[in-house]
């Protein structure tokens, strides 16, 4: 894209579009590519470089386009962009008072900033599974092949989305409205 310089706003001159395959025709990969983008503009503040969001969102649209769970594709953008803003949760000890935590269910909290154990954890509050915690160590790992070999059934899944989610909202203090519109597509 080539950008002109403007008073107030830069005005495109041109743009060209790169070769590779791109979401096209298809409203669920769309509204997924409009999360990629909103989280992208979001994060990033005019003038001021932010390393690796290009990279990471370019990856993230083309993987988006050849990737058959669009959702999958998302949720590893989602946590990588939440690592590269040093945003990632607290995955392996207590987020609260450090302790290593067992192989089993526990309490997400996005405020605390990860996983709780029992003792700081409240009783009422649902916990993730062993395997949706297994599953976001390997995203927060960066193990691209194991995330592809993963197998990531619908309540699965749906437990890593929301805990991406809660994460993505805390940090950034307001709603995602492509998160909202992609809800509202799947019911
Ligand atoms: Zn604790």
């Amino acid at each position: 894209m080539l950008l002109a310089s403007g008073r107030n706003l830069d005005v495109i001159a041109q743009a060209q579009r790169l070769p590779g395959p791109r979401v096209e025709a298809d409203p669920d990969r769309t509204a997924h590519a409009g999360l990629i983008a909103e989280l992208a503009d979001r994060v990033t503040e005019d003038r001021h470089p932010l390393e690796g969001v290009y990279e990471l969102t370019a990856v993230a649209l083309r993987d988006l386009a050849v990737e058959p769970d669009p959702r999958r594709a998302t949720a590893w953008y989602l946590m990588a962009a939440l690592e590269l803003l040093g945003y990632g949760p607290q995955l392996q000890a207590c987020a609260t008072c450090d302790r290593q935590l067992p192989a089993a269910p526990a309490a997400f909290s996005a405020a605390a900033g990860g996983l709780l154990c029992d003792t700081c954890a409240d009783p009422a509050w649902s916990r993730l599974s062993v395997a949706a915690i297994k599953v976001l160590r390997v995203m927060q790992a960066g193990d691209g092949r194991l995330y592809g070999r993963l197998k990531l059934e619908g309540d699965l899944l749906n437990e890593v989305e929301e805990t991406l989610r809660h994460t993505l909202e805390h940090h950034l203090d307001r709603r995602l409205n492509s998160l909202r519109f992609l809800r509202q597509l799947r019911t």
